[in-house]
């Protein structure tokens, strides 16, 4: 029996696990590589293994990370169950036709420029071109239409005529749609058969809402091995969520190997004192200037927590009540998925809300903006008010012109609240806006460019560090000592390989325990 480690192995996308029980092959967890566009879009074609010999997969939870290569495994006669929780499942109904949507539209992107630089050759070399100038001109017409109504079919079949390059989207709706059709969602501990005397349960991994530790049980002759998956682990002592789990019943206790994140191994995070004050005096300042806020955030979980804290300090009387935009039809639909899984909130969010008989989403102050026109209203108006609005990292959608415009308004607060990869528009933002105020307000306005035009950015750029989703360096230890598992072995995942080595010294140090850092394809056997 072994697990094999094909990804989130030295980084934080792509997990994927194989376990072999010697007669089942089962999948935990199916990501998607994230990052630079080009790379991760090769590892993401390559599947590592035979989707058709799987069992099943257990997915940990709903972050395209765990779960975005799923359709490609179905699209390639995997025809196992997806086992996951109930509120995963929900999530997943949102986020993968979203990805899908997203690669559908790359791939058109692309699709469309092989076609303009074919375009741009003929204009080069007229004469050696068996093109006659009536095509040359239905092509130029073709192209010059808004982005968002491409014919998507001509384009294609003028790349088969004059055999351009295709690019096939990494999967579309109708695969998402297939791969819905395979989800088996269940409660928390429940005993799930998955293979041959092989059975699994979830525990609550208090990450994002319906997130899991995911324990497998192997049965073989008169011994049971126990592998305990941690997903990603959430933090202590957060809104909403409950706290990692760290109360396992009687026989889930003696774990043969941990696979275990490591995203923070070298991190602590920011107290949630600090970021509550800091958010306090944010709201205060920018409303006493008469300016708005704009809050780039993901639309599953960073969204729905800024909105609870946000309802929080309304209630409270803390902060002056600007009206509040939620602008992103994938965040609004994953706020009704959290108002439709009460059963997953801590103790907090029943004290405070739902025992009074409200919804934490649900104020007066807040609106949810679905339609496009209401978006187009919101991003001229001037009043003062906060607009939480998706992409998290500024890359696509609406919050593109939100920005466009309000960050030339030295009023206005740009509010970053998560994690901002390198070569982004947030982490852009994020810098040129810290760099600025280090350096005093009398030197030159740093520019942007969104959508191609540049802009002065002039708001006052705030970064809350205390929101992540992730455990920190202590709080995934704590996992590790304070509960009440008896644990053999840790192999350490899904972490950049800086914060995997300096958890991994850690660890050892701390627990003395055996401590394994796999690369890629790498097996641990039991
Ligand atoms: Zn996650």
């Amino acid at each position: 029996m072994h697990v094999t480690f094909y990804g989130g192995v030295r980084e934080v996308t792509g997990s994927m696990h194989l376990l072999n029980t010697g007669t089942d092959r089962i999948l935990i967890d199916c990501g998607l590589f994230q990052g630079r566009r080009k790379e991760s879009a090769e590892k993401n074609r390559i599947l590592p293994i035979d989707p058709a010999a799987l069992s099943n997969v257990l997915l940990t939870h709903a972050h395209i990370d765990h779960s975005g290569r799923l359709p490609i495994l179905v699209k390639n006669n995997f025809r196992g169950r997806i086992i996951c929780t109930r509120t995963t499942m929900d999530e997943c109904g949102f986020l993968l036709m979203d990805s899908a949507h997203i690669q559908e539209s790359d791939a058109d992107y692309l699709n469309y420029k092989s076609l303009r630089g074919f375009l741009y050759e003929l204009k080069q070399n007229k004469k050696t071109k068996k093109v006659s100038n009536r095509e040359i001109n239905r092509i130029k017409k073709l192209l010059k239409k808004d982005k968002n109504e491409l014919n998507r079919d001509e384009i294609v079949s003028l790349q088969s005529k004059y055999n351009l390059n295709r690019v096939v989207p990494l999967y579309t709706k109708g695969d998402a749609e297939d791969t819905l059709e395979q989800f088996d969602s269940y409660p928390y501990k429940h005993d799930i058969e998955i293979g041959e005397d092989t059975s699994c349960r979830f525990y609550d991994a208090g990450h994002i809402l319906g997130s899991s530790l995911v324990l497998v049980k192997i049965k073989k002759n008169d011994t049971t091995k126990n592998i305990l998956f941690s997903g990603d682990i959430g933090r202590f002592n957060q809104p909403i969520l409950k706290d990692p789990t760290l109360e396992f019943d009687e026989g889930d206790r003696d774990i043969d190997l941990l696979v275990m994140e490591s995203t923070y191994g070298d991190r602590l995070h920011d107290s949630h004192d600090n970021t509550y004050n800091l958010l306090k005096e944010t709201l205060k300042s920018t409303h006493e200037k008469g300016g708005s806020v704009v809050i780039p955030s993901f639309a599953l979980g960073r969204t729905q927590e800024i909105i609870y804290v946000l309802h929080e300090l309304y209630d409270s009387g803390d902060v002056p009540k600007m009206p509040i935009f939620v602008d992103s039809p994938l965040g609004v639909n994953l706020t009704k998925v959290f108002g439709e899984h009460p059963e997953c909130y801590d103790q907090e969010s029943h004290e405070t809300f739902l025992q009074k008989g409200k919804n934490p989403f649900m104020f007066r102050h807040i609106t949810y903006v679905k339609s496009v026109q209401d978006s187009m209203k919101l991003m001229r108006n001037t009043d003062p008010h906060i607009v939480i609005s998706s992409s998290g990292m500024c890359e696509a959608g609406r919050i593109l012109h939100h920005l466009r415009y309000k960050i030339h308004d030295p009023r206005n607060t740009v509010l970053i609240v998560g994690f901002m990869a390198r070569n982004t528009l947030g982490r852009k933002i994020l810098e040129l806006g810290l760099e600025k105020k280090s350096t005093g307000n009398n030197s030159p306005d740093p520019l942007v460019k969104i959508y191609g035009k540049m802009y002065p950015l002039r708001a006052e750029v705030i970064q809350l560090g205390g929101f992540s989703a992730h455990g920190d360096r202590d709080e995934m230890t704590k996992f590790i000592t304070d509960s009440n598992l008896n644990i053999k072995r840790i192999v350490l995942v899904h972490g950049e390989e800086e914060q995997m080595i300096k958890f991994g010294e850690h660890l050892r140090k701390v627990t003395g325990k055996d401590i394994v850092l796999p690369y890629m394809g790498d097996s641990v056997f039991l």
